[in-house]
């Protein structure tokens, strides 16, 4: 067999290759070799002049897209998706009135999730998180970045990052473990901020690293969380280790984390919404990706970060979901790229771009995911529509029909074990 897959009958093809982002015309097939790659995209005519046998004797398998569009597989390359307890009091209270550094203030937010989480068990936290991921999947998503943050202790931050390598080998997915012990200061530390500094650098970075439970370190620098002196010293600390940086920042004041990160070399710099125009032309020339969470802004009412100058100015800008119970309690990923081309104002292109080969590159996963081509690995989506604008376009709803990582069918609507 040559072939694992062919997908013929296609529509069109949002490829998410920057210049020649959509093939259109119909009669368009996909075939994966028995690598799980991409080994052709185009007409039905190139394809059968390529291929002198019959595909039907050398393909595994063969779907008929019934006329549909064909997407990559979604990247969301910024979630918080591993936490013991969902916080709807708190919405309840944010839609009174309440401000995040006033839920804060009372004990909520971060802190809160980080009670909840010391207290669970291991397999209670993959249990609530194999149900997220697998409701995530059927959206979609088919690589996915999960941050720890929700303990902050070295036990807990550990524990979260096992249940995120646990759900790595029960699903065929992408899962990118990103190590956030640096999400807050625990309440005992609210006063000796080197104290916990101290803990992060030389006990939980080198056991991660040791038992290589994450590939990247991320920082919350903000007012009241981690100064940017902090945030240098605990990056610096995680480069010296080998990690990839990545980085929230911008979201409420400017502090100079974005050009920290871009100075840094990290894969990203998330949040942004109060990006300065130096910042801007610092990502630029660096080519750190701007992680845009366009579901918190509306979540917790916050502005829109300015994606469309950035774009402009040469920046690379991901859309992602920022799944977390507290500031946005949504792992609907193409949502961000319907408000995207809404609020955001960017093209339908850039939109899908965002939470496609964008997410990849900012997870620097560029080489392999986000975008249909020779090469890359064939995760792919038959989106239940003819045109390739509509999923967007018809905004709110979940147009996956079917999805395939590395050439293989998921089963999303029985959920168990997922492969076909
Ligand atoms: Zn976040």
């Amino acid at each position: 067999m040559k072939y694992s897959l062919v997908i013929n009958n296609i529509s069109e093809i949002f490829t998410g290759i920057k210049g020649r982002e959509v093939l259109s015309g119909g009669n368009l097939v996909i075939a994966a070799d028995c690598d799980g790659k991409i080994c052709f995209a185009g007409t039905q005519d190139e394809f059968l002049e390529h291929e002198s046998e019959d595909p039907a004797l050398c393909s595994k398998k063969i779907v008929d897209a019934g006329n549909r569009v064909i997407y990559p597989g979604f990247v969301d390359s910024h979630t918080h998706l591993v936490f013991a307890a969902t916080r709807e009091d708190e919405f309840a209270l944010k839609a009174g009135g309440a401000t995040y550094e006033e839920i804060s203030a009372s004990g909520g937010g971060i802190l809160n999730s980080a009670e909840k989480t010391k207290r669970a068990s291991l397999e209670m936290i993959v249990e609530q998180s194999s149900k997220r991921l697998e409701q995530v999947i059927a959206y979609g998503v088919t690589t996915i970045e999960i941050k720890s943050g929700y303990a902050l202790d070295t036990t807990g931050e550990i524990k979260l990052l096992k249940a995120a390598e646990i759900l790595k080998k029960k699903y065929p997915v992408e899962i990118v473990p990103t190590f956030l012990g640096a999400h807050a200061y625990p309440e005992k530390f609210k006063k000796d901020h080197e104290g916990y500094i101290d803990i992060i650098i030389s006990e939980m970075i080198p056991e991660i690293k040791s038992q290589n439970l994450a590939e990247f370190v991320d920082v919350f620098c903000e007012d009241g969380y981690f100064s940017l002196k902090e945030t240098e010293k605990i990056l610096s600390a995680a480069k010296s280790h080998g990690f990839g940086l990545k980085l929230h920042a911008d979201e409420f004041n400017s502090l100079g984390g974005t050009e920290l990160a871009a100075e840094m070399g990290a894969v990203s710099v998330d949040h942004l919404e109060e990006i300065t125009e130096k910042g801007m032309e610092k990502l630029a020339m660096s080519g750190t990706v701007a992680g845009v969470l366009p579901i918190t802004s509306i979540f917790s009412r916050l502005p829109f970060a300015p994606a469309k100058e950035m774009m402009e100015k040469g920046v690379t800008v991901a859309l992602a979901t920022d799944f977390n119970p507290g500031s946005s309690m949504c792992g609907f990923l193409p949502l961000a790229a319907s408000i995207g081309a809404t609020q955001l104002k960017l093209s339908v292109e850039d939109a899908l771009m965002g939470i496609t080969i964008n997410g990849a590159i900012s997870l620097n996963r560029g080489d392999r995911k986000g975008s249909i081509e020779p090469g890359k690995d064939a995760d792919l989506l038959i989106m239940d529509a003819s045109s390739w604008i509509y999923p967007v376009y018809h905004f709110g709803h979940n147009h996956v029909l079917k999805v395939f990582v590395k050439g293989q069918e998921l089963d999303i609507e029985k959920r168990e074990g997922l492969i076909i």
